[in-house]
Parts: C-alpha cells; sequence; structure tokens
C-alpha cells in the first residue's frame, strides 16, 4: 500500500466532492468517507490481481488492453484499481519476458461525478508509475466515461476488462417499497420484498446483457458488491443498517420535522442481493461463464478491520464512523427528498442507534467477489 500511497493522497487532496455528496463540506464527502469501500477493496486486491494474470495469459499478445472500472467515483479509492490492474500487467510481463501492451483505461460513473477531480490526478498516477516501473510499462491512456452502467458505455465487443467495487448494488431507480419502510425489513409486506428483488433482477439482466454486447469473447467481469448471507431477505446482514436509518426518520415525524407520508413515498435505490439470485441471473442471461462467487465479510465500522490491531470497539466512536460512511452515500438523495435542514439531526440519531445495536450485536456487511467470463 506505501507505493500507493501518495496517489490517494494526491487524489483526496484535488476536489474531493462527488455527485452525491454536500460539496461545501469535506468531511461529509465520499472522498473523505470511503474507508469502508477501501477496506473491500483491499480484500478484493488478489482475485484482481490472479484475474488480470489469466487474462493476460489468454490475451497477449494484444497491442491495446481495454479496462473500465464502472462507478469509479471520485476521491482515493479511484486509481486503487487502476493501479493494481497496471502494476500487475507490468510485473508479469516483465516476469514473462512480454511487451507490455498499451492499455486504455475507461473510468466511468454518473454525469454528475467529480471527473474533473479524477483527471485532476492522472499525473500523480503517472508520475508514480513511472517511478514505480520506468520504462517496463507500455503507455496507459485514461478516458473518463459519464453516464449509467444500466446504458451502453463502449463500443461493441471492444472491452477484455471490466470491473467494478461497491456499485453495483445501486439500482437503477427506487423500488415501490411499503409505507413507512425505506428499504425492504422484518415488517415488510411480500409485495415489497418482490419490488425489490424484480428491480434488481432487471437492472442486473440488462447490465450483463450490455456488457456482454460491449466485450470480446473470452474478456473478464471483476464486480465486488454487497449483498446478504441467506435467501431471507430480512436477514439483519441486509436491513439493520437501513432499520436503524428508518427509525431515525421517525424520531424526525415524532418531533414534526419530516412529514409521514414523506417517509412513505421515500424507498433507496439499493439492493443487497444473496448469492444464489445472483447464480440465477447470470445463467438466466446466458453471456458469461461464472467462474467463481467468494463471499467475505466487512464491519461496519471501517476502523473495526484486520490492518487495525489496536481496535478497541466504543459504542459512540463505532456509532459516528459508520454513520459518516452511509451519510456520504446517501446524503444527497435524503437531502432532495427530505430538504438538507434535516440530515445534521437525523445522522446524530443514526450514529446513536448504530452504536446501541453495535453495542449487542456485531452485524456485518457481507461481500460478494462474482468472476465472470464473456462466452
Ligand atoms: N468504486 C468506488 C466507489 C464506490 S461508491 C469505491 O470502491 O470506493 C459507488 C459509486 O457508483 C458512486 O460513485 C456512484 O455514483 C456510482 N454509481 C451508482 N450507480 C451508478 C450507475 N448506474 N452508473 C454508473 N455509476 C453509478
Amino acid at each position: 500500500m506505501g507505493r500507493f500511497h501518495e496517489i490517494q493522497q494526491a487524489m483526496a487532496m484535488a476536489s474531493v466532492n462527488v455527485h452525491c455528496m454536500n460539496p461545501g463540506d469535506k468531511d461529509i464527502s465520499y472522498a473523505n468517507n470511503s474507508s469502508l469501500q477501501k477496506n473491500i477493496l483491499l480484500k478484493t486486491r488478489q482475485f484482481l490481481e490472479d484475474t488480470v494474470k489469466d487474462m493476460l495469459s489468454k490475451f497477449l499478445p494484444v497491442t491495446c488492453l481495454k479496462v473500465a472500472d464502472l462507478g469509479c467515483a471520485s476521491g482515493p479509492n479511484t486509481f486503487f484499481s487502476t493501479y493494481e490492474i497496471m502494476d500487475t500487467i507490468t510485473r508479469i510481463c516483465q516476469k514473462q519476458h512480454w511487451e507490455s501492451p498499451e492499455l486504455q483505461v475507461f473510468l466511468n460513473d454518473l454525469p454528475e461525478n467529480d471527473f474533473n477531480a479524477v483527471f485532476r490526478s492522472v499525473p500523480a498516477l503517472n508520475e508514480r508509475l513511472k517511478k514505480d516501473e520506468g520504462d517496463l510499462r507500455g503507455p496507459c491512456f485514461i478516458v473518463g466515461v459519464p453516464g449509467s452502467f444500466y446504458q451502453r458505455l463502449f463500443p461493441s465487443r471492444s472491452m477484455h476488462f471490466v470491473y467494478s467495487s461497491s456499485s453495483l448494488h445501486w439500482l437503477s431507480k427506487a423500488p415501490r417499497g411499503d409505507k413507512g419502510n425505506i428499504y425492504m425489513s422484518k415488517s415488510s409486506s411480500a409485495d415489497a420484498f418482490k419490488a425489490y428483488s424484480e428491480q434488481f433482477r432487471m437492472d442486473f439482466l440488462k447490465f450483463l446483457r450490455l456488457r456482454s454486447e460491449e466485450m470480446v469473447g473470452g474478456g473478464r467481469m471483476l464486480h465486488c458488491l454487497v449483498g446478504r448471507s441467506s435467501t431471507d431477505p430480512t436477514s439483519n446482514d441486509c436491513c439493520s443498517i437501513y432499520e436503524l436509518l428508518n427509525k431515525s426518520l421517525f424520531d424526525l415525524v415524532a418531533k414534526g420535522l419530516v412529514q409521514e407520508s414523506n417517509v412513505d413515498s421515500f424507498n433507496v435505490p439499493y439492493y443487497n442481493p444473496c448469492e444464489q439470485e445472483m447464480r440465477e441471473i447470470i445463467e438466466e442471461e446466458g453471456s458469461f461463464n461464472l467462474d467463481k462467487i467468494e463471499v467475505f465479510e466487512v464491519n461496519w465500522d471501517f476502523e473495526d478491520n484486520n490492518g487495525n490491531k489496536n481496535y478497541v470497539f466504543e459504542k459512540n466512536k463505532s456509532g459516528q464512523n459508520v454513520a459518516k460512511t452511509v451519510r456520504a452515500a446517501y446524503e444527497y438523495i435524503l437531502a432532495s427528498h427530505f430538504g438538507e435542514i434535516i440530515i445534521d439531526e437525523l445522522f446524530t440519531r443514526y450514529a446513536q442507534y448504530v452504536g446501541e445495536h453495535l453495542s449487542e450485536e456485531k452485524t456485518k456487511f457481507i461481500t460478494f467477489v462474482v468472476l465472470m467470463t464473456k462466452k
């Protein structure tokens, strides 16, 4: 991680706002609150390296390898996977005495993403790679691709490797859930569960079909997303984080700060799939071989990770850490629906509820790494 640190710093120092954050407040921006996603990225490192190695053995010699990171955001994590991919390619080519291919890296996110901040950090990435690898590396061309990954993004049969981390659990739109529940919960109706799972099915099917049009035969995909541990959509690892947000919103309803009808009409555009439904959708769509699905757990509190040996649970601190992570992801959507004025109070309450929850039960995020090959 040491070598990568400087690029991350440069990225963090560049303008750090992404579309879903309050532009004025750096502290709650995704760029400054993406440590949880970083923990997830670190866990996928080995898969990334193995996949890139295997892909190279199939595609080399090739003039230009085309790689995409979907939902790249703008912040310290943006170049993490790009750096890993470039570094792995250089190392393997060197070892095998192959000439390094040219590399074109497509960084995709929604148009509101701060691509300017991303582009401003490209020189730091290039400098770093030059320092680490000298002339061993082939040229790398970085391109920004604004648009939804639920639409076509790339020319037909052009991409060799498509990657995403912490992005694919975002749906194309919020399903129609139940009144009074912002997500699926233990009290949800069968219709609400169906609306959520059906939206995911439609989105994921579409995503696979679009990517299959864009990828060359034998091309690889690696996606890392948050899911749930069982087929039961009310499992704690799926719902608890939102049930606590729901509870915080209803506190504000009780105080007259939020209208109940506004909670009724709000649903999060997010879904935690289980392994079985992802397998079924990939099979149903039919363009990709599913090579592997790996499951791992990540603690809610980003400070509570394997690398942090000095971690001691402290209720308030953990509650605040989780609240910051969730706020960075949801501030924009919540503020657009309920008004910015409630956000501070909402997340103060949320931090308390999360702290209390974690002192009783150490619920974790369930994360999947999904590896596929285009047929
Ligand atoms: N990959 C980064 C960012 C994860 S946050 C990391 O690992 O830290 C999720 C990102 O996905 C956000 O930047 C969000 O804007 C983006 N995203 C969500 N839905 C998207 C869509 N339909 N198309 C493209 N990007 C999307």
